[in-house]
Order: C-alpha cells, then sequence, then structure tokens
C-alpha cells in the first residue's frame, strides 16, 4: 500500500497532509507492535471503552440533547450507550473464541497435509460516522476494529458538533494517539479524510455521500464497508390485529423523530384497513406525545436545512392532492426555530411525490396501500433494496414467502428495529442500502483478514504430479477427473507432437 505522499493520489492540501502525518504514525505503530494487539492488549482496551463510556454516559446525554436542541436521555442510554456497552460485553465474552486458529478439512487429495485459518488485524482502520446516532454509529464499527487488532481513526459528523468534541476528550484520555483518535472538523476534513489509504474504511451515511466515498477510497483500493439509508417498508398482514401493528410501527418510527436509519419509512395495509390504520397511529401518537414542544422525549430534528426539507416535502405532497394529518395534540406552536416536527401521516400520495421517492429521516409516516401479498412484494421489489423490512404477521408460510421473495439488509418480524442490535447478527445493507456488515463476530470477522494457510506434508500424492509427466501422473489425472478416455486423449496428443 502506498506510504508517504508520492505515490498518494489523494495528497496535496494541508489538512489531508495532517491527516497522513497522523496516519503514518499509527501505522508505524502497528507495525511495531509486530501481529497487531494481542489477546490480552485488545481486552484491555475493550474493559478501557466500557469503562470510559459508562464514566461519561451524562456529559454524552447532555451533548447530545444539546446537538439535536432535545433529545429524551432515555433514548441516548439506551439506544446509544447501553447497545455500546452490551457489545462490548458481548465482544470480550467470545474474543478467545473468535481469535482461536481455525483448522479446516484439506481436500482429501491433499491428505495427510493440513489447512487452517487465522484472523489477523488488518491494521488501521478509519471511521466515518452519522450524527443521528454519532455515539452508536462511531463507536460501535471501532469495538469491531479494536477486537480484531487494529489501530483506529474515527471522524464523527460535524453536525453534532458538541458530541464529536467530547468524543474527542474521551478517546485522547483513554488510548495513545498512535492506537485511537478522533478527527473533528467540518465536511472538508471529511472528504479529505475519505481519501486516505486506510486498510479499511467504514463509512455509515447517505447512498449520495457512500458514492463519493468509495470512489475516494477506490485510488487506493481501500476496501470499504457502506452502511447507507433507504426507504425501510412496514408491510402488515390483513389477519395481524392493526391496531397492535400501527404501536409498533409508530414506536419505530418516531422514536429519535424518524431519524433513524432502519426506522420504517413508510407503512403499507391492507386498502381495507386504511382508515383504521389512520385511526390507530394517531391514537398511539396522541398517547406516546402528548405535548411535543413541551414534551422532553420528543427529539428535535438536527438542522433547519434538514427541518426545511421536511416541510417542503409535506407541502409538495399535499399541493398534489395526499392526505395530510400532523398530529399535534396540545396544538403547540412547531417551527423552524424550535425545530419541533410535528408527527405526521400521509396517505393517497402520489408515487412520483418527493416523499414517496427518498428516504424521509423524519417523522413523517406515509400509508401505502396494497390489495394482495404478491402485489405488496412486488411494490417493495420494484423500488431499491431496503436497509430493513418489517413484517407483521402470524402466519408462518405467509412469513417464509415474504422473507424469502423480498431482499433488504435485515427483517425484524412482527417489531421494528429490533434485529439491528442484535449481537450474533450481521448489520448491514444491500445494494442501494450499503455494502458489507458489521457487530458482535461480524464486526471482528470484517476487520480481519481471513489468511488461509496450507501446510504441504512430507507425504503429499502432489509429489507424484511433478514433470517428466509420465504413466503414473496420467494414471492419477485420469483417477481425480474420473475420465479415463482423457488418459488416452493426451497420449494421442502427445503422440502427435
Ligand atoms: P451524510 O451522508 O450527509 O453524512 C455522513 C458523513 O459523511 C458525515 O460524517 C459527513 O462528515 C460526511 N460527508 C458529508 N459530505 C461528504 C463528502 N462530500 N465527502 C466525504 N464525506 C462527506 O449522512 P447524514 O446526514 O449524516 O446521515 C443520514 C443518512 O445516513 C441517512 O441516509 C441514513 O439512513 C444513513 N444512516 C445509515 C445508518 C446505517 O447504519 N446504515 C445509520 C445512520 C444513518
Amino acid at each position: 500500500m502506498a506510504e508517504g505522499k508520492t505515490d498518494d493520489p489523494g495528497g496535496g492540501s494541508a489538512v489531508r497532509d495532517q491527516l497522513m502525518e497522523q496516519l503514518n504514525r499509527q501505522r508505524t505503530a502497528f507495525r511495531e507492535s509486530r501481529s497487531g494487539t494481542d489477546y490480552a492488549e485488545r481486552m484491555v482496551a475493550l474493559k478501557a471503552m466500557q469503562e470510559a463510556l459508562y464514566k461519561y454516559r451524562h456529559e454524552y446525554v447532555e451533548a447530545v440533547s444539546a446537538d439535536f436542541g432535545g433529545r429524551a436521555p432515555e433514548e441516548t442510554l439506551l439506544l446509544e450507550i447501553f447497545v455500546l456497552i452490551d457489545e462490548i460485553r458481548h465482544t470480550r465474552r467470545h474474543l478467545k473464541k473468535w481469535m482461536k486458529i481455525k483448522w479446516v478439512m484439506p481436500n482429501w487429495q491433499f491428505l495427510p497435509s493440513r489447512t487452517k485459518i487465522i484472523h489477523q488485524p488488518l491494521g488501521v482502520v478509519g471511521v466515518m460516522g452519522a450524527w443521528n446516532y454519532q455515539l452508536l454509529l462511531t463507536f460501535g464499527p471501532m469495538i469491531g476494529a479494536l477486537s480484531a487488532g487494529n489501530h483506529v481513526m474515527m471522524k464523527p459528523s460535524e453536525l453534532a458538533p458538541r458530541t464529536a468534541e467530547l468524543m474527542q476528550k474521551m478517546i485522547s484520555e483513554t488510548f495513545p494517539p498512535e492506537y485511537v483518535t478522533v478527527i473533528t472538523g467540518d465536511v472538508d476534513v471529511a472528504s479529505a479524510f475519505s481519501t486516505l489509504p486506510f486498510d479499511h474504511l467504514i463509512f455509515t451515511g447517505s447512498t449520495r455521500v457512500g458514492k463519493i466515498i468509495m470512489r475516494n477510497a477506490s485510488e487506493h483500493l481501500t476496501p470499504v464497508t457502506l452502511e447507507l439509508g433507504g426507504k425501510s417498508p412496514a408491510l402488515v398482514a390483513r389477519e395481524f390485529p392493526i391496531g397492535s401493528g400501527a404501536r409498533r410501527i409508530v414506536h419505530g418510527k418516531f422514536s429519535n423523530s424518524g431519524q433513524t436509519c432502519v426506522a420504517p419509512d413508510y407503512a403499507m395495509v391492507h386498502v381495507d384497513q386504511l382508515d383504521t390504520f389512520v385511526a390507530e397511529a394517531r391514537k398511539v401518537i396522541e398517547e406516546f406525545y402528548p405535548q411535543l414542544v413541551g414534551s422532553d422525549d420528543y427529539t428535535r430534528i438536527a438542522t433547519k436545512r434538514h427541518y426545511d426539507r421536511l416541510v417542503s416535502l409535506v407541502n409538495e405532497a399535499r399541493e398534489k392532492g395526499a392526505e395530510v394529518l400532523a398530529v399535534n395534540p396540545a396544538g403547540e406552536d412547531c417551527n423552524a426555530e424550535n425545530r419541533v416536527f410535528p408527527p405526521t401521516l400521509v396517505w393517497n400520495c402520489p408515487e412520483d411525490c418527493t416523499l414517496m421517492q427518498e428516504e424521509l429521516f423524519g417523522p413523517i409516516l406515509p400509508i401505502v396501500t396494497y390489495e394482495t401479498t404478491e402485489g405488496a412484494i412486488d411494490y417493495i421489489n420494484d423500488r431499491p433494496r431496503p436497509l430493513a423490512l418489517y413484517y407483521f404477521d402470524r402466519d408462518h408460510e405467509r412469513t417464509w414467502q415474504v422473507l424469502t421473495e423480498t431482499i433488504s439488509g435485515g427483517v425484524t418480524v412482527n417489531g421494528c428495529i429490533y434485529h439491528l442490535p442484535q449481537n450474533n447478527l450481521p448489520f448491514g445493507g444491500v445494494g442501494d442500502s450499503g455494502m458489507g456488515a458489521y457487530h458482535g463476530f461480524d464486526g471482528f470477522n470484517t476487520f480481519s483478514k481471513k489468511k488461509a494457510i496450507f501446510h504441504q506434508s512430507r507425504f503429499a500424492s502432489t509429489t507424484l504430479l511433478r514433470p517428466p509427466y509420465g504413466f503414473l501422473a496420467r494414471f492419477i489425472i485420469g483417477t481425480l477427473i474420473r475420465n479415463w478416455p482423457t488418459l488416452d486423449l493426451v497420449r494421442r496428443y502427445r503422440k502427435g507432437k
């Protein structure tokens, strides 16, 4: 891989040169450690990270809330701090097993030779996070990278600056900079970061920026994991209790005000149940959020720009004839200044509305109707592959049909979002929603080189297959491919020459 600026196509800017220096320091430290960190060192690092997260939990709650202009402390503690600590605990419990040499059977023809796989650290891993769950999406990949023995450079999003600064402070107190470091800065820094010749780069963000990242990384053939977004459907079978479906979808959608990559983007309900679903969803929203502006439980929209985008999406849908219901139980003043966007249900929305095309990433729930399960499956398959799919049904056969006839990053059946924090499930998208996966063993695996090793035996039959080829070699080849006439062909070919 390129070392220094001479064969470094992305080189040039002052910001990038500084980042490159930091990367070179990490690479040197990695190389000096000979084989990456060993088991004991990785365990120490993971424990230190766990303790630091615990120590800083209250400060994170405050920083995240300040960045959003208001977010429920419970959501930061549950959906970020807890999930991270739980993944560290899981990793510490299983790391020894994951790091074990894996002996596998060689092809019988090569017996008694032996074959094995070792997981080797890649070197320095770059992590680029997104603002919506800044801690989870930056530290989550880092846990995988550290467990695999790598050094790590992280670039959190500039849209959550207080959280990013606190992350930098915590990491610099916990780890030496040649081992783990946090880089803060604006989009130019992010852009320069993505051109560095990392040994692996993991990016979480939009599909649009994901394409830029992949292009930048391709200069150095840096392998990438892209954790992107998309329109994740929540499909409710006609037979499923509609009230229960509405409750679970509303919870998944409006937590963090829809600013969740795996939030259900739109609901699909049977055409006969549209009115009931709208009524039930409205009831649940009113129950969850009796107040919006006056509530600590209802998250603000991250920036005014994001807020204005949501307003224009709803306005366009309304102008094109969609039914729109903004649920604002206490009749409060929700505006771009306080960035409180009311939970909004939209139905009968024409397909050419931006709302039906782009990932919403906000508290707007379009409701689409279907007539048959096959029709619903076709609707989903006609669109880019989603990050998540939610299916609500108690019929096993139909559930299996939906699971096998649609393609998505992951699925929760009869619920929303819960496949994400599972330590034993790979998390990642497919097609437009991303590539690669992490979490638990899959993180360890993604940030390791699975090295294939073959130990040649002194007595292997392969020694009989060396030139000059005689009767014995031809006899063995004929036996291997189980085709005796081949032998004659070879003989005739040789004679003809
Ligand atoms: P974004 O793509 O705008 O930004 C993500 C990161 O990219 C930020 O850190 C930013 O600094 C960086 N960036 C922005 N422009 C760049 C450029 N030109 N060159 C290099 N880097 C650049 O996404 P966002 O607004 O932060 O997050 C929302 C999106 O992320 C949604 O699409 C959501 O679905 C997706 N997301 C996915 C996951 C997942 O795990 N799959 C999780 C959270 C969010």
